[in-house]
């Protein structure tokens, strides 16, 4: 399992000094490594290191051997990514990775001890309640990242832990994800979005007028309110994937929206009236809550899902008429989102009944049972014999 935490780090202007002149010597080993690897075509990470490491070392000397070679990978990433038709430069005070020796986090102690090129520093950071949870977690990778405006340092630092997973055992709720509604699960539980959907519509009209107006002071506000919006959109994901994750449910199923681009869809409907949810964002807090709480998320094919008869596995396209749902073949009535959402809960359950095929324990911690990705599941895949079996839980 692992977990990206950021972290603030207490400083003095004196060692803020030292870390600012250790990015600036960092962006230099960037840019020497960067040139090179443009004017040479050359951007393998091994290939830089053989030709240009000393060469580093000498041009900047002041800059340890584990943030020269951390400079010279991000180059090289930074060439792959422009294809090599430039040599990428990047602002002094940008993010700089640190491999997990160069800074390291002690949970215990609520210190890091993070390279700089006046010597090592040993400071404090703030240690919220809930990042108390990961004591003995191992740290993997750190990026240090220098806030100009509040001009306060932060460490984002990704933690391991080495829990094997257990295959999950349990119940799939399957959640259908909508406009309308933020979400409808298959256990009849609505999250209904007329609140949410008032306050973004008071966001989006004032967003409206302000951008009409276009004077500096109005744009200022946009900037503004847009924070304020994103926030409100964070924790509303953040409380309604809490409710999901603690319900008795083992194994959630969601529609894997990268499939169709479902979300572009949603705004054509709308006209643009409203910008779709942030429906990976609620994704990803529901998956690693659920992760914390031993159980796991899994995505099905979201073909068809709104077609598709929940009684008998009949797909129709007739059968949807806007928020209802109605078989043509069998005469099946029920809300189109709560039908969805229970073709979600079945396509999961055959989903997670795979899971621990697919999760060689022995082999190795890198599997994430949880990004199990359903490809081979298609509407015409699945038998008719499946449905009858498991066809009478779902029939309210
Ligand atoms: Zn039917």
């Amino acid at each position: 399992m692992i977990r990206t935490l950021k972290l603030k780090l207490i400083l003095t202007e004196e060692q803020k000094g030292s870390l600012l002149r250790t990015m600036e010597l960092y962006t230099e080993a960037f840019d020497h490594a960067a040139r090179w690897g443009f004017e040479h075509h050359r951007c393998g990470k091994l290939e830089l290191q053989y030709a240009i490491y000393y060469e580093m070392r000498q041009a900047v000397p002041g800059l340890g051997a584990g943030l020269i070679q951390s400079a010279k990978d991000a180059a090289c990433e930074a060439l792959k990514r422009c294809k090599m038709r430039m040599a990428p430069r990047r602002k002094p005070h940008s993010a700089v990775r640190f491999p997990w020796k160069e800074a390291k986090v002690y949970f215990d102690s609520a210190k890091v001890s993070i390279y700089s090129v006046d010597g090592r520093i040993h400071a404090p950071v703030v240690l919220y309640d809930y990042l108390k949870k990961f004591k003995g977690w191992r740290c993997k990778l750190s990026t240090l990242i220098w806030n100009k405006k509040s001009r306060q340092f932060y460490l984002s630092v990704a933690v391991e832990n080495k829990i094997p997973i257990e295959p999950v055992k349990g119940k799939t709720l399957g959640i259908d994800r909508g406009l309308n509604r933020v979400a409808v699960c298959s256990n009849n539980m609505f999250f209904d979005s007329s609140r949410i959907n008032a306050t973004r519509g008071k966001y989006a009209k004032n967003r409206q007028e302000l951008q009409a107006k276009g004077t500096r002071s109005a744009i200022r506000l946009l900037r503004k309110q847009s924070g304020r919006e994103r926030r409100f959109v964070t924790c509303e994901n953040h409380r309604i994937s809490k409710i999901i994750a603690n319900t008795e449910f083992a194994v959630f199923a969601l529609e894997d929206l990268a499939e169709i681009n479902k979300c572009r869809w949603l705004d054509r409907r709308t006209n643009g009236k409203l910008r779709s949810w942030a429906y990976h964002q609620l994704e990803r807090f529901l998956r690693y809550k659920a992760e914390e709480l031993g159980k796991a998320v899994v995505l099905v094919d979201s073909t068809c899902t709104s077609q598709w008869c929940s009684r008998r596995g009949w797909i129709d396209k007739k059968s949807r008429k806007g928020s209802e749902f109605h078989c043509v073949k069998c005469g099946f009535h029920l809300d189109a989102d709560l039908n969805a959402s229970r073709i979600i809960a079945r396509l999961g359950m055959s989903e997670a009944s795979r899971l621990p095929i697919y999760q060689p324990y022995a082999a190795g911690d890198e599997v994430d049972v949880s990004g199990v990705r359903s490809k081979s599941l298609s509407p015409a895949a699945s038998s008719r014999s499946t449905w009858a079996i498991d066809t009478p839980s779902l029939v309210p």
